[in-house]
């Protein structure tokens, strides 16, 4: 049993088979020989009939388990370990009904054409940052990280290749709804995975936690931010680092349900904005553009206080939505409001975005405080997490080096 992997230049794809072009990011292969006829597997390597192998692709799941726990073995040229028996279907897909089948040859040296290869359509799902560990645990010989470890794909030639299923082919010479589906589910992989290597260094360096940028060229783009947990709050304290360009009101953040469009929403400009179940405060605002700013708002159902906290300061205490609970169920955007008019880009966010956290309780003064100076760069909310909270990027926000705590 052994895998295939890509990981070099975080180059996100590795398998050996591609099928309609596409490159899975890593394949498992389990290698059988022809233990009826032969005695071992050096013997049947060379028949025709002697070698077999089940091969898996591995897609990644884009949600990061919290309890997700790795253990990372990095064994060195030489060593060897005795791995205790394990039940392999449990690392495989549930459905193994739909499979490619042809007569191919071994990918390694001395690639004897012997093997009947079966390639399950079905792929294993695992999380970016199990990818992460496969990409970045093996040595090689001079016990430098083993890297995209596949042999690039072979011409048909004249072999035959069968399915076990009625594949999805495409109808006639050119399908552009179809080509166009495919690409953009390739561009959302993309993105995805760029947003989710942030997450893949959880608990590692915290400078190589990214910003996103959002740049005056690409007023359509947006962060979408899934949630850990209910937005459903009757209290709550966000917290994030920001780097604006101009004055012009933006918007920071926004969070609407299917009926409320501003059931929370935080803008940017000369003052800050605020609004809560649709309702609205603003409070004077002090800082400069193109400078990080820590923004703190803290709000509490039982008074409606709403505090905003500039880079650790408190501003006027403004009381809105007094006895008021969030609507649940809603989405979660950074750079971008949701009132639903396409083209409307005015308040698009211009500028930097990091470090963002929601808790579902109020952070003291001295906590606040501590996250401004950068000594809690480690805390992160239990609603949004930073580096948890999966994030999905749009419309051209590129992700930058985070030297918010740097200045
Ligand atoms: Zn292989």
């Amino acid at each position: 049993m052994h895998f295939h992997w890509g990981g070099l230049d975080l180059e996100s794809s590795g398998s050996e088979h591609t099928i309609d072009g596409i490159r899975y990011v890593a394949e498992l292969h389990i290698v059988h020989y022809n233990s009826d006829k032969y005695s071992n597997f050096s013997e049947a390597s060379d028949k025709a009939d002697g070698l077999a192998v089940l091969a898996f692709f591995y897609e990644v799941r884009f949600k990061v388990s919290v309890n997700e726990t790795l253990q990372r073995y990095k064994p060195y040229t030489g060593q060897f370990t005795e791995i205790q028996p394990m039940d392999i279907s449990t690392m495989l897909p549930d459905d193994l009904s739909d499979f490619y089948r042809y007569r191919g040859s071994l990918t390694t040296p001395p690639c004897f054409e012997t093997i009947t290869w079966t390639i399950f359509d079905t792929p294993i799902m695992l999380s970016s940052n199990q990818i992460r560990v496969l990409e970045t645990s093996v040595l090689d010989w001079e016990n430098k990280t083993l890297r995209n470890d596949y042999r690039h794909t072979q011409p048909v030639n004249d072999r035959v290749v069968e399915a076990s299923f009625q594949p999805v082919l495409f109808k006639g010479s050119c399908h552009l709804e179809t080509i166009h589906t495919k690409l953009d589910k390739i561009e959302g992989i993309l993105n995805n995975f760029e947003a989710n290597l942030e997450s893949r260094q959880a608990g590692s360096e915290v400078s190589s936690h990214p910003a996103f940028h959002f740049s005056e060229e690409s007023l359509a783009s947006y962060v979408k931010i899934q949630t850990l947990g209910s937005m459903g709050l009757s209290s709550f304290t966000l917290c994030m680092w920001l780097r604006t360009r101009d004055f012009q009101p933006r918007i920071l953040l926004s969070y609407a349900t299917r009926d409320s469009d501003n059931e929370l929403v935080i803008s940017v400009g000369l003052d800050w904005g605020l609004w809560i179940g649709g309702h609205f405060a603003n409070v004077p605002l002090h800082s400069s553009p193109n400078e990080w700013v820590h923004l703190c708002v803290t709000w509490t159902s039982q008074s409606g206080a709403a505090e905003m906290w500039n880079n650790g300061l408190s501003g006027r205490v403004n009381y809105i939505q007094k006895g008021y609970v969030l609507k649940p169920g809603g989405t979660l955007l950074l750079g971008k409001d949701q009132d639903g008019i396409e083209g409307m880009l005015s308040d698009a966010f211009i500028g930097d975005i990091t470090t963002v956290n929601i808790w579902d309780y109020i952070l003291s003064p001295w906590e606040i405080r501590n996250l401004m100076e950068c000594r809690y760069r480690w805390k992160r909310g239990n609603i949004v997490g930073w580096g948890k909270s999966s994030a999905t990027l749009f419309g051209g926000v590129k992700l930058e080096e985070d030297n918010s705590c740097l200045g």
